[in-house]
């Protein structure tokens, strides 16, 4: 059965290539009907942020991203926290030191930098005798536990996406496994956890790929088997530089924050790194459901993906239109509510109107702002080549739909159009000659969601013919 993983940090956030390897994990798990397991990674105590874990839940729950195994959730193989795993860490460590692919180390310099790496051929622990060990550790002498890498040969491993890679196993150093304080390095627990977790297939960022020869020689000096890996490339900001929070590039919370859905989030990132074959090697649109189906791991790119703004944009604006009248609602309140205010507008009217000019939620604003003032506006609006109207004949436009406006019995979406299509004909005008002054001067905006009857209804009579009379004035 295929068992993946995706291993967290919790950071705080979300950052895009992050959220690409969990859809991938997902993926490659839902394709296959296998597990898809959460686990998180929190072994690095420094980097602890409070309320990190729930941001990595609620973010897998809006993407649809469920887990069969996790924290939460538990399951046959847990904890699914590193911190509460402390002990099987020692356990395998000292496991391993038996194996002969790992020792003691008591050297002073490697408790005062346990991370850095230390020249294995220059570590006198290395050949210590077992007696010499066991004194130290029987004084009560600090210690790390570092991996033996082999002198010369070399190790090979193999990527699904990279392929297979040797190096010479002199360029590797003996990393510590486990600190001085007793806590497993990130690497070490890693590959515990994968194997104890019975993990098939690790998906993670390419950054990792130097690590795996060392990982390769742990599984070996343990006797396990070793996992499919499947490194992905990172997400690119532009040719040369990886996407980065600190640098200003979007975290998936940040994109939400910015109007964008997160289906349609969860569609484009699918695209970032990789690609649909056959039949749908065109096709860009895809639900989760789809993705599972169509996705495979041939289809993975070894080459960067950049990340694209625009076509972010164009996906978001797919899945905007997409959307029923209810949901885009749902969606576009908030932001309908921020930038309307006067209490008379329906705003369950205006979201329909603005539903198919949106790239983002954002772009609502600045089309809907004029119901709550009317911007300065200048007299060249009311020319128009096309409506064959000018700064004259709106004049004369509005000055007679102003008393047909007033004496209207009910101000009815029906009424008002009615009316001033009635007043066209009567007039012997086309109807873009009374249309088109009537929605300037309600709007003062060359472009409007919705026309003169639309905005006129929205705004109320009130409203509406103030700003008729304002037109004229
Ligand atoms: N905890 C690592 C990270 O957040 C995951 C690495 C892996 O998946 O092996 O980057």
């Amino acid at each position: 059965e295929v068992r993946t993983r995706f291993a967290p940090s919790p950071t705080g956030y979300m950052h895009v290539g992050n959220l690409r390897t969990a859809l991938y994990t997902w993926l490659i798990a839902r394709h296959s009907g296998g597990k898809f397991i959460l686990r998180i990674e929190d072994t690095d105590q420094g980097r602890l942020v409070e309320g990190a874990v729930e941001v990595i839940y609620k973010t897998l729950k809006e993407c649809g991203l469920t887990w069969d195994e996790g924290p939460d959730v538990g399951g046959p193989v847990g904890p699914y926290i590193q911190t509460e795993r402390k002990d099987l860490y020692s356990k395998y460590a000292r496991l391993l030191v038996e194996k002969g692919g790992a020792y003691y180390c008591f050297c002073e310099k490697a408790e005062a930098e346990e991370g850095a790496p230390f020249e294995k051929a220059e570590d006198p622990c290395r050949n210590l005798s077992q007696q010499e060990i066991d004194e130290k550790l029987a004084a009560g002498v600090p210690y790390v536990i570092r991996q033996k890498i082999p002198h010369g040969g070399q190790t090979t491993f193999h990527d699904a996406v990279f392929g297979s890679i040797t190096v010479d196993n002199d360029t590797l150093d003996d990393n510590v496994l486990i600190k001085s304080d007793g806590l497993p390095t990130y690497n070490f627990a890693n590959v515990v956890d994968d194997h104890l977790m019975g993990i098939t297939h690790v998906v993670r960022g390419s950054e990792y790929l130097s690590s795996a020869p060392k990982y390769n020689l742990l599984y070996e000096a343990f006797g396990w088997e070793v996992p499919e890996y499947i490194h992905c490339s990172p997400v690119m900001r532009d040719a040369h530089n990886k996407m980065s929070k600190r640098h200003g590039d979007p975290s998936y919370e940040d994109l939400l924050e910015q109007g964008y859905l997160c289906e349609a989030v969860v569609n484009y990132v699918s695209l970032l790194g990789w690609a649909p074959k056959g039949e749908n090697a065109e096709r860009e649109f895809f639900t989760l459901d789809e993705l599972s189906q169509v996705f495979d791991i041939a289809g993975i790119s070894k080459s960067p993906a950049i990340f694209d703004r625009e076509k972010l944009n164009y996906f978001n604006a797919h899945y905007l239109r997409a959307l029923s009248p209810e949901a885009f609602y749902a969606a576009a309140e908030p932001y309908l509510k921020a930038a309307v205010r006067a209490p008379q507008v329906d705003l369950k009217l205006v979201a329909p109107l603005v539903q198919g000019r949106c790239d983002t939620l954002l772009d609502i604003a600045p089309q809907v702002d004029f119901f709550d003032a009317l911007p300065e506006y200048g007299n060249e609006l009311y020319c128009h080549k096309k409506m064959k109207t000018d700064e004259a004949n709106s004049l004369e436009a509005l000055n007679a739909v102003l008393p047909v406006l007033e004496a209207l019995p009910e101000w009815t979406y029906d009424a008002i159009h009615n009316a001033l299509v009635g007043l066209a004909e009567r007039l012997e005008l086309k109807n873009g000659r009374i249309m088109w002054p009537v929605r300037t001067a309600l709007s003062g905006k060359p472009v409007t969601p919705g026309g003169a009857v639309e905005l006129c209804q929205l705004l109320g009579r009130e409203e509406s013919l103030v700003r008729i009379r304002k037109g004229i004035a």
